[in-house]
């Protein structure tokens, strides 16, 4: 065949076109390829304090926790203090023997008045900053009124209480009832279940923090989630909780066992677990 330049130009105008479809592969691949990110920066500016840059590559990572089934399950950093088989993490508050509440279908239940040692129980490890999951159900049989119904509580530092009670169409005084600080803080709302029924109490406790000359430098702190419900966000205590007295620091508590009361109630708990934490550093 001869080339005439007709012929030649369709050739070229061929090739062309299978250059720039080339070219447009090239381009659709590179599109759809994921656009690399940086990891971090080193040349942002530093954020107050001067020990991170803004987005600083060289910042510790956070450390993995993988994180429980559902919300009640304890995620992997966390200590168990209750996991339905045994009460083997909880004394007797009174004299350090072995708790004598009723372990029962994977719950701990507040024994009958009269029986076993009595009294509340406290965990044998002490804590101080702290997240805590527990789950409770107050009487399914509903017996007495106000305080006498459902009674039990948290106490964080063996001393700042969060009340546990029956307040599902219960009449009492406000910083009494369920989620209250009790004696100060009445809970942002009522989230109570009905009696009998499960209830959740998600809680991030602050231990006050002191000098070596036993200054207060800082109060303790409460957010408390009921039922998934916010009922404290980082409320301050008075100090440990008393009965019918106002609450003071009188004295120097950075540390303690987590204590759970025996009010002569039947109050059941499960799933307690606690992830120790440390406010005192922000880096
Ligand atoms: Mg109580």
């Amino acid at each position: 065949m001869r080339l005439t330049p007709f012929l030649i130009l369709c050739a070229l105008a061929n090739l062309t076109i299978g250059s720039s479809r080339a070219d447009e592969a090239k381009k659709k691949a590179a599109a759809t390829k994921p656009k690399q990110h940086p990891t971090g920066y080193t040349d942002t500016p530093y954020l107050p304090g001067g020990k991170w840059r803004v987005h600083d590559d060289a910042r510790p990572r956070p450390e993995v926790v993988t994180p429980g089934k559902n919300a009640s399950n304890a995620p992997s950093d966390a200590i168990v203090l209750f996991d339905g088989k045994n009460a083997d993490e909880w004394i007797m508050e009174k004299d350090g023997s072995p708790g004598d509440w009723i372990v029962k279908d994977g719950y701990l239940e507040v024994p009958p008045k009269g029986t076993g040692v009595g009294g509340y129980i406290r965990t044998k490890r002490e804590f101080g900053d702290v997240q805590l999951h527990i789950e409770f159900a107050t009487p399914e049989k509903v017996e007495g009124n106000s305080q006498g119904r459902g009674n039990s509580g948290v106490f964080f530092l063996g001393a700042h209480e969060l009340q546990v009670l029956d307040s599902y169409e219960n009449e009492s005084y406000a910083d009494g009832q369920a989620s209250a600080i009790y004696g100060y803080k009445p809970p942002l709302v009522n989230a109570c279940r009905p009696p009998g029924e499960w209830q959740t109490y998600d809680v991030v406790f602050e231990a006050p923090k002191w000098d070596a000359e036993g200054n207060l430098l800082k109060k303790a702190y409460i957010t408390v989630l009921h039922n998934g419900v916010l009922t404290h966000h980082r409320q301050p205590y008075l100090g440990p909780s008393g009965h019918k007295s106002v609450a003071n620091y009188n004295r120097v508590l950075e540390r303690g066992p987590l204590k759970l009361q025996n009010h002569s109630n039947p109050t059941r708990f499960r799933n307690i677990w606690i992830r120790e934490l440390d406010f005192t550093t922000n880096d």
